[in-house]
């Protein structure tokens, strides 16, 4: 049988250094400074600096229907809790704190009870509280997705495990060591949103992640692992629905509009966590590659560690650094250094040698149309980009720059290294910005 895959797409270079190395447990660091949010506006700082914490403990929480709770990863003291500058450039509330190195557990932390005497509405209650949000780099909070708008209804999870993008393995490796926590995960999220049905995707590069999760699946019903074929942007939302299910998410809409709810495997594993052990989510693997990395490893760290000691952790940088990713290269942020915490969302962190990191000359369009062909949002990139430089706005949202998903696929592609997503991008937050007012 064929393997499914999306319409569009591009094969990048894999550079997936760091399937076969053993997972590193990082020790508790010294000093964290947890982010808050998903956006930090109205959060309320329930430690402020001088406060005791303990591991578990609740941070800083905001009430609004978009925001989960931060939660600390070590035990220690609070010696921090004002705004600091993320390696987005953004700026957000940072808590710091210094370790004990006791990690004394927080009170009232312990595993839910009996999930089938549990209502959905307190299983997205508890996912809220446990400060989950989309681990595959969107840091979408779960709660929210899972609440489905009245009247609707979806007959399917679809879990993504795709993880497409160059270098990154921490998708890899937690579907292999951990695949029992993915589908127990999965069957939550399927109670919560009431469905008997989830598919596992899972690119056929993987084919170690396919038999571990397929073993761990067939233990309960209603779970299929697929395996895809393997193609960027596989991992998006939009693509891995069409991928696993045929279904074509409508340009503006939402995967539920099509009968789909779709979370990450590592979200699913979280969520796992949280139900069996008690833990709100604190730490992640978290991928350390790239040609300027000494020894790339996948690494279990704390939320709020800083990336120098992860770096750190896997032999530190090798040769000239030309670049540092938080993410993949393909849709990762570049960040000025290393000198910044990891998030709930931060994959992977990929370090490029200079000569990999050079920036090409931008040459004029030939209109050979291999944009066009790659994009799986069915755009006209070379389009966008014109009337995004001469400013035409209107002319950019007329053909659907709003449902750009910043793949890059069209950048990849050009001849003439045009800078097809950066334009884009701004195209398409002008459109946002635009159907907001
Ligand atoms: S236009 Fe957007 S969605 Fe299409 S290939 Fe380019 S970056 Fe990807
Ligand atoms: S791929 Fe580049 S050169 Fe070809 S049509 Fe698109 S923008 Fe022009």
């Amino acid at each position: 049988m064929a393997v499914r895959t999306f319409v569009g797409g591009i094969h990048p270079a894999q550079c997936k250094f760091t399937c076969d190395a053993e997972t590193v447990a990082a020790p508790v660091p010294a000093r964290v400074t947890v982010p808050v949010g998903p956006s930090w506006v109205g959060y309320k700082v329930l430690a402020p600096r001088g406060t005791e914490v303990k591991v578990g403990q609740k941070l800083a929480d905001n009430e609004g229907f978009m925001c989960v709770p931060t939660h600390s990863p070590v035990s220690g003291k609070v010696v921090d809790a004002k705004p600091y500058r993320a390696h987005t450039g953004l700026e957000f509330l940072g808590i710091t704190i210094e370790s004990d190195g006791k990690q004394e557990l927080c009170e009232g932390i312990g595993p839910v009870g009996d999930l089938d005497s549990i209502s959905p509405e307190d299983i997205r209650r508890i996912i809220r509280e446990a400060g989950m949000l989309g681990m595959g780099g969107a840091e979408f909070p779960t709660h929210v997705k899972l609440s489905l708008p009245q009247g609707v209804k979806v007959d399917t999870v679809v879990v993504n495990g795709g993880e497409c993008e160059p270098y990154l393995t921490s998708d890899h490796k937690l579907m292999v060591e951990r695949a029992a926590r993915v589908v127990h995960g999965t069957s939550i999220v399927m109670r919560s949103v009431g469905v008997k049905k989830a598919v596992i995707g899972v690119e056929d590069n993987k084919p170690d992640a396919v038999a571990a999760l397929t073993e761990a699946a067939c233990k309960w019903q209603g779970i299929d692992v697929m395996p895809l074929k393997s193609s960027y942007p596989q991992g998006y939302e939009k693509a891995i629905i069409k991928a696993t299910l045929g279904r074509e998410v409508p340009p503006g809409a939402l995967p539920f509009s099509v009968g789909v709810v779709v979370v990450n495997v590592a979200t699913a594993a979280a969520i796992s966590d949280r139900f069996e052990t008690g833990m709100p989510l604190m730490k992640r693997l978290v991928t350390v590659s790239g040609s300027a990395v000494a020894k790339p490893s996948t690494v279990e760290a704390y939320i709020g560690t800083y990336a120098s000691e992860l770096v750190g952790l896997c032999g530190g940088i090798k040769g000239d650094l030309g670049k540092v990713i938080f993410g993949g290269p393909m849709m990762g942020v570049a960040a000025p250094g290393l000198d910044f915490p990891i998030t709930k969302g931060t994959s992977g962190i990929v370090l490029l040698g200079r000569q990999e990191a050079l920036f090409w000359k931008e040459m004029p369009c030939i209109r050979c149309g291999r944009c066009n062909e790659v994009c799986p949002m069915f755009l006209e990139p070379s389009e966008i980009h014109k009337y995004a430089l001469a400013e035409d706005m209107a002319k950019a949202e007329k053909l659907f720059a709003a449902d750009c998903m910043e793949c890059g696929c069209c950048s990849y592609v050009c001849p003439s290294k045009r800078p097809l997503v950066q334009s884009i991008k701004l195209a398409k937050q002008y459109a946002l910005a635009r159907r907001k007012k």
